[in-house]
Formats: C-alpha cells, structure tokens, sequence
C-alpha cells in the first residue's frame, strides 16, 4: 500500500492543487495531511472561510478520485473550526479526521494526535505541557485561546496550563491499535532528540512524551510535521526510535512529501517547486513530471535531479510584530479582537 505524507500546508492553495495531481499520478491509496492545513497570514478569524470555500471542494476532489484522505487541524488552526472541520470531512466517505481517532486502511490502523507540548507563542488552542515537570519557555506575551466572541486573553497561562492533561496524558489517552506492527500514528508534535524538531536558531523544541511514548509503544511509523524547517536546518526528515520510523518531511517554498510504500517500507521524500513551469500550463502529470524527482533524498539541500536549480533554504525567521508582543512600558497592548500576534511566521508553528 502506498500513501503520501504532507504537512503543514497552511492553507496553500498551489499546494493543496499540485498534491491532487501528485496523489492521483502515483495512485497512492491515502494522502495523510498532518495538520496546520489553514491560512495562518491574514485573519485567523476567517479559517471558517477556507474551509467551507475552499478545502471543501479540495476533500470532495479526493472523495472522487476514491483516495483517502486523513487530515487534522494544527496548532495554528483555531480550534473554534474543529466542529465545522469535522462536519467537512464528515461529507466525505474518504475523508477522516484523524485527530485523536484512529481508522484502518487494509491492514494498517491510523492513529492521530494534534496537541502540542508549549511553545513561546500566543496562541494557545492546541498546547498542553509536554510531562508533568515541563518547564515552560519564556513567553512572547499572554496566552490566547480562540472562542466564538474573539480572544479570549490568559491572565497566568502557566496555571492555565497546569490544569489541563499532559501531552504524555492525551497521548496515554489514544485509542489502542490491535497491532502496533501495523500501527501508523500521525502526531503533528516531533519527538525530541531525533533531529526532526530543529528550528532555524539552532534550538531543539520536540517533545519527550512523544519520543517516550514512540519507545515504549514501538509503531511501525511515526508522522510528524510542526517545525517547517527541521529538516533543512539538521539534514534529516527521518530518524529510528527502536523499531520505529519517525518522517517529518518539512514545508518551506516547496511543496515537500514523503511517500511511503508500505509493504517494502520504501520512503522518498519530494520537493516540488511552484514555478517549475508556467502556472497553469499543466494538465496532466505523467512519468516525466516533477513527480518523477522522487529521490529527492536524505540529507540533500535542493535537489539533484531537479530541473530547477533553487535550493529549498531555510525561510527567514521573522518576529513577531512588536506591538503585538508587549505595549509601552512593558504592559500588554488593549488587545484588539484580533490582535496582529496571530500572523505568526515563525517557527515553530
Ligand atoms: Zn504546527
């Protein structure tokens, strides 16, 4: 059985067009898309909008073609949209949400996960402490998490934080696959150590519980996604923890993938670069296209058997609006409903 891992689209919608192509091309059996699949420039308020305009139509696309297609929300989608994001799927015989379900594809069961350990960052929706003795990361600002009427601002996250399950309790918490020989989990959260969790400042922030986890439970596969630049920054996108192989594929400028082929166990992980030719010239993809850069190995800046000779560095990282982190005289600015702090570019994200 073959599938095709993606992560971390963000609402890209080349992306989300050229993996259609791709999936149907390679007729791989499932697409697992491992969250972070919504805009995240622009107003986070409008996520609703991008599902129901446009990733709709992209899963019904999918529904069509008879591909599976098991996805989740990330950390930077708002949880608000969790139901409406559930109902989307729910259209789609094909279509999964993976998040903290598990579902069997022919001999293989699925499990996701999409909470996050804590990071630096505001948004708080999809963040948990990683274990019991986490020691938090200085903060960018208050807390935030998503509800119906806007913002609503966290006085002590912290204290927040320490009410709410452990990363290692939602873990502990999944559904149990019946062989984990054959277990597939989908965690958008890195496991630590393994350098799939690198951010562009050097700073390692994956998460002990899910390596713990990963240890102790030996899946065949683990999929992660979270931080887009992991990959280029340590050179590696795949790493063993015992008999487990953990793939975090990355996503900078390219469209980058990994497929799997299950039976063999044979990884390749893509780089597909939007200008490759003349938007809207293709219309069929074929032996010959791009999907043929498969190869695009481990460890590789670029790629070699691409046409196109653009390395796929690291994006710069960008930091937060200043107002956004703190107001004059180091108080917190009024917070509009939907303060700037909500573009986060930076990893990880
Ligand atoms: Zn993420």
């Amino acid at each position: 059985m073959k599938v095709l891992f993606v992560t971390d689209l963000h609402g890209t919608t080349w992306k989300y067009e050229r993996l259609l192509r791709i999936a149907q091309a390679l007729r791989v059996e499932a697409v697992i898309s491992g969250g972070d699949m919504l805009p995240k420039s622009g107003d986070l308020f409008d996520q609703d909008k991008f599902i129901v305009h446009y990733l709709d139509q992209h899963l019904a696309q999918f529904e069509a073609a008879g591909i599976y297609y098991l996805c989740y929300l990330g950390n930077d989608d708002l949880r608000i949209f969790s139901d409406l994001f559930d109902e989307t799927c729910d259209r789609y015989a094909h279509v999964v949400n993976l998040a903290q379900r598990s579902f069997k594809i022919g001999d293989y069961e699925f499990v996701g996960m999409n909470w996050v350990a804590d990071y630096p960052f505001r948004l708080k929706d999809w963040c948990r402490m990683d274990t019991p003795d986490y020691v938090f990361q200085e903060q960018l600002g208050s807390g935030l998490l998503s509800t119906r009427q806007g913002w609503r601002e966290l006085d002590d996250w912290f204290a927040y934080a320490r009410t709410l399950p452990t990363l290692e309790d939602e873990l502990a918490r999944l559904v149990r696959p019946a062989d984990m020989e054959r277990a597939i989990y989908v965690i958008h959260m890195p496991p630590y150590r393994l350098g799939l969790d690198k951010c562009a400042d050097g700073l390692e922030v994956g998460s002990k519980a899910v390596y713990d986890f990963l240890l102790e439970n030996q899946p065949l596969l683990a999929l992660h996604g979270h931080i887009h630049e992991a990959p280029e920054i340590s050179g590696r996108w795949y790493a063993t923890l015992g008999r487990t192989i953990c793939i975090q594929p990355g996503q900078l400028t390219p469209l980058t993938y990994v497929t799997i082929d299950l039976e063999p166990m044979n990884f390749d992980r893509h780089l597909i670069f939007q200008a490759t030719r003349p938007l809207g010239s293709e219309t069929r993809v074929d032996d010959n296209d791009d999907v043929g850069l498969g190869g695009c190995r481990l460890r590789k800046r670029g790629c070699p058997k691409s046409p196109v000779r653009e390395n796929c560095a690291p994006e710069p990282v960008l930091s937060l609006p200043k107002e956004s982190v703190r107001g004059e005289g180091g108080q917190l600015p009024s917070l509009p409903r939907r303060p700037l702090v909500v573009k986060l570019r930076q990893s990880p994200s």
